[in-house]
């Protein structure tokens, strides 16, 4: 079995953007009561995530966007912050501790504390862009953690994979121009974001995929595009932008992935991450919104990690 640490905090269940917003609390409570139904935690590393360090953060964001959530963060209520993301009472911890979790996993896994990490926080992070919230994201979670191995350790070449059913718009923004992040998104097209998804960089590789496409169109997408391309960066660690929201009963998105979509490409990430980055890999919750099919797609994922 590989070491493979669960990073999550209790202030992540209660970050609450109202009564019917889609991103709630029910999510995270979700996997949390079906990883413990099957056992699944005791096989993991549990741990808190601490909140996320002003540099590491400045790395990604303008200070503008941190000032202004920390001065939000004093109000009371519920703060509408865009069109879909709202700022309440734990929201702003939440946050720097679901920014923080990627920070701990890539010291600890860089310490050699463990091989890998699935950092179960909310909010998710992908749609977050420099200088905005957008998209229930405060903070780019994955470039937090990305750059700080960057920044902190001795690698430079990483890969980000983000296969939620919506483009990493935030991620797509802040990379690049940064040759050494490649970055992999595959989402509906045309679809929310609406962003983003034609940037033409060499390091950055948009996989549009049809509404109600499935398993195979991913599979395609794989040996076609990400491949090729993660073979000839060599990446010296990977991240991914774990969303399931691309699984068939989402109600979110009109992709038709299955549970066995999301094992398969786990498998393959692994399979390159064993041959060019010492296995080391680092998976962070963003979308899902079906509370059934999120348990179970992040059983498979998680358990692909431990075990590939
Ligand atoms: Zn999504």
């Amino acid at each position: 079995m590989i070491e493979t640490a669960f990073i999550s905090n209790p202030i992540s269940l209660q970050h609450d953007m109202g009564p019917d917003h889609p991103e709630s609390p029910l999510r995270l409570a979700a996997i949390m009561r079906h990883f413990s139904n099957i056992g699944l935690d005791n096989k993991l590393i549990q741990l808190h995530s601490t909140p996320a360090y002003d540099d590491a953060l400045l790395r990604v964001h303008h200070p503008h966007h941190i000032d202004q959530l920390e001065k939000l963060s004093m109000t009371r209520g519920l703060i509408q912050l865009d069109e879909d993301t709202h700022m309440g009472p734990h929201s702003y911890e939440a946050a720097l501790l679901s920014a923080g979790a990627g920070i701990q996993a890539v010291t600890d896994i860089m310490s050699g504390k463990y091989l890998r990490a699935f950092c179960a926080g909310r909010p998710p992070g992908h749609h977050a862009e420099p200088k905005a919230t957008k998209g229930f994201c405060f903070y780019n979670n994955i470039a937090i953690a990305a750059q700080e191995l960057r920044f902190q350790h001795n690698i430079k070449k990483v890969a980000i994979i983000d296969f939620d059913a919506h483009q990493g718009n935030g991620t797509v923004e802040i990379f690049k121009n940064i040759k050494d992040v490649l970055v992999c998104s595959s989402f509906q097209h045309p679809f929310y974001p609406h962003s983003h998804w034609n940037i033409d960089r060499p390091n950055i590789i948009n996989s549009p995929l049809e509404a109600f496409s499935d398993g195979d169109a991913l599979r395609r997408v794989w040996h076609e595009q990400w491949e090729p391309a993660l073979v000839a960066h060599e990446p010296e660690f990977i991240f991914i932008s774990a969303g399931f929201d691309a699984h068939r009963d989402d109600p979110m998105a009109e992709l038709n992935w299955l549970v066995k979509d999301y094992e398969w490409i786990t498998e393959r990430i692994c399979h390159i991450a064993n041959r060019f980055a010492q296995g080391r890999v680092i998976s962070m919750l963003e979308g899902g919104y079906d509370l059934r099919a999120l348990a179970a797609c992040t059983e498979a994922h998680v358990n692909v990690l431990i075990s590939h």
